[in-house]
């Protein structure tokens, strides 16, 4: 069962943190990530202080639910998103969606969701969120069969 989703901002939530456009589908799939995970972390490049703000305008604007500008932020350093800095949580039962390879840590490729980036022109008919979603239902869905299957075979 998977516990902690961390989720990057730049490229796979909203356009970056200058233009700020928000990504089709964001605040169904933010409550979606709450509803799936018991704990959801934010886990990105941009620094705290700065990602309270786009927070704060993208749910004064609608684009996401309130609990997000409260959310969880993870404190990092490095040049990968080494799960390990996410206080408490285990590796095997967290899992990273983001959009840019280069950041998954080393031996941590399995927890690793890719999204397609969210590019320029920016489209509305944008459906990397929905991709997501439909990938974290399967790994859930498959860990669940997993679990409900291991008494049998033990
Ligand atoms: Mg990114």
């Amino acid at each position: 069962m998977f516990q902690v989703l961390a989720l990057d901002l730049e490229g796979t939530l909203i356009s970056n943190a200058m233009s700020q456009i928000p990504r089709p589908g964001l605040f169904a799939f933010l409550e979606r990530c709450r509803e799936m995970f018991p704990r959801v972390v934010m886990f990105t490049t941009v620094n705290e202080v700065r990602f309270r703000a786009i927070a704060r305008l993208l749910v004064e604007e609608g684009y996401a639910p309130a609990w997000f500008q409260e959310m969880e932020f993870v404190q990092w350093q490095g040049k990968t998103k080494d799960l390990s800095f996410i206080p408490g949580a285990e590796i095997i039962t967290t899992l990273l969606v983001d959009d840019f390879d280069a950041y998954v840590h080393p031996g941590q490729e399995a927890q690793w969701v890719q999204v397609a980036y969210f590019d320029y022109p920016y489209l509305t008919t944008d459906m990397g969120l929905t991709q997501v979603l439909q990938q974290l239902d399967a790994l859930t869905t498959a860990t669940v069969c997993a679990t409900v299957q291991s008494p049998s075979t033990a």
